[in-house]
């Protein structure tokens, strides 16, 4: 990989081989925002197609501070000693304005960015949060191509990007710690029913006993939902990522995730799930793109949300105006 620009073909045959160097290349062709990289990228992604999905994705989330970093480190080295390839992945859609992202940062997790059964990647930057899932979700399928059997995706706590990790893990790890009193409070309600795991960290010194109330709070919250349709019940243990205390047991329980949907192929069905999900995320995404880069309805954008506010015309027609407008631009453009 010496070349400046190696062929899809190529990268293919190194990612299939387990070159590190041929799978960031992919990556990064994943990321480009270049339209002439897109065909070539999307060669590469559906080649490893047929070579993905034989592996664990697992979500993590949890506001920042809560030692998501230190969590993934301690957990990452834990499941390379079991002999497994780990891939860390961010979803972080602020990385556009810190110019390159705080989660997933190699410069926080030192012992697993040494390990050569480990391999991190810092999260795509981007204008949307869809775009930078979608990078995500596709950098998945290299990853898993190149032999890492188990991913782990990292988002922070805010927003909306745990919706859009949710829709590409197999399992979702929400991570607290004990605060004073009363732990439920300034959860968002979401998040907790997407969990399939709560894990209160820093359970070590001082805080075990705090944070073993919170975990039993948690339980009982967590009871009040209604089932999944996975038959799963959401578990809750407490662990430090500092002296390594229920790291363990936070895999044994994905395992025993993983043997009931897989025996009752609800993991395969939600697997199917997720595709459609992100075929039509992708359209919805894209078009909304074109519409809006669209140097007609640009020009007219301005003009037509002053008409709305000001009551000269209903937000309705001006929509469809505007859609209007993109319509004929379709069609002149397919003319000439
Ligand atoms: P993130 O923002 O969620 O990624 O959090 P970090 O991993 O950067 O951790 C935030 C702080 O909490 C750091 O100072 C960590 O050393 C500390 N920390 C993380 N996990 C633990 C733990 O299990 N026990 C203790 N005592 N401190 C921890």
């Amino acid at each position: 990989f010496r070349k400046m620009q190696p062929s899809a073909s190529e990268l293919v045959d190194g990612i299939l081989a387990g070159n590190i160097t041929a799978l960031s290349r992919a990556i990064t062709l994943v990321e480009s925002t270049n339209n002439n990289h897109l065909a070539k990228a999307n060669e590469v992604i559906n080649a490893c197609l047929p070579h993905a999905s034989k592996s664990i994705r697992i979500g993590i989330t949890g506001v920042p501070g809560v030692g998501k970093s230190t969590f993934i480190e301690a957990f990452g080295k834990f499941l390379t000693s079991l002999g497994k390839k780990v891939a860390v992945l961010a979803v972080d859609p602020s990385s556009t304005i810190s110019h390159g992202s705080i989660l997933g940062d190699k410069t926080r997790m030192e012992e697993l960015v040494k390990d050569k059964n480990a391999y991190i990647r810092p999260s795509a930057s981007g204008e949307t949060l869809g775009g930078v899932a979608r990078k995500t979700r596709e950098t998945i399928t290299l990853c898993e191509a190149c032999g890492f059997d188990t991913i782990i995706i990292e988002t922070v706590g805010v927003g909306q990007s745990e919706t859009a990790v949710h829709s590409m893990v197999d399992f979702f790890l929400l991570l607290k710690i004990s605060g004073a009193g009363d732990e439920l409070q300034g959860i968002k309600r979401g998040i907790m029913e997407m969990a399939d795991a709560i894990v209160i960290n820093k359970a070590d010194g001082d805080n075990i006993r705090k944070a073993h109330f919170a975990k039993m709070e948690f339980n009982r919250a967590l009871h009040l939902f209604p089932a999944k349709k996975s038959g799963w019940i959401p578990k809750t243990s407490t662990c430090s990522s500092i002296t390594h205390e229920g790291i363990p047991l936070v895999w044994e329980t994905i395992e025993s995730f993983l043997g009931l949907t897989k025996t009752n192929n609800s993991f395969f069905e939600k697997r199917k799930e997720q595709n459609q999900y992100w075929m039509f995320e992708t359209i919805n995404e894209q078009l909304k793109l074109n519409f809006y880069n669209q140097i007609e309805i640009q020009d007219l954008l301005e003009p037509t949300k002053k008409a709305v506010q000001s009551d000269e015309i209903s937000p309705f027609a001006a929509a469809q105006k505007l859609l209007n407008v993109y319509q004929s631009c379709k069609i002149n453009s397919e003319d000439s």
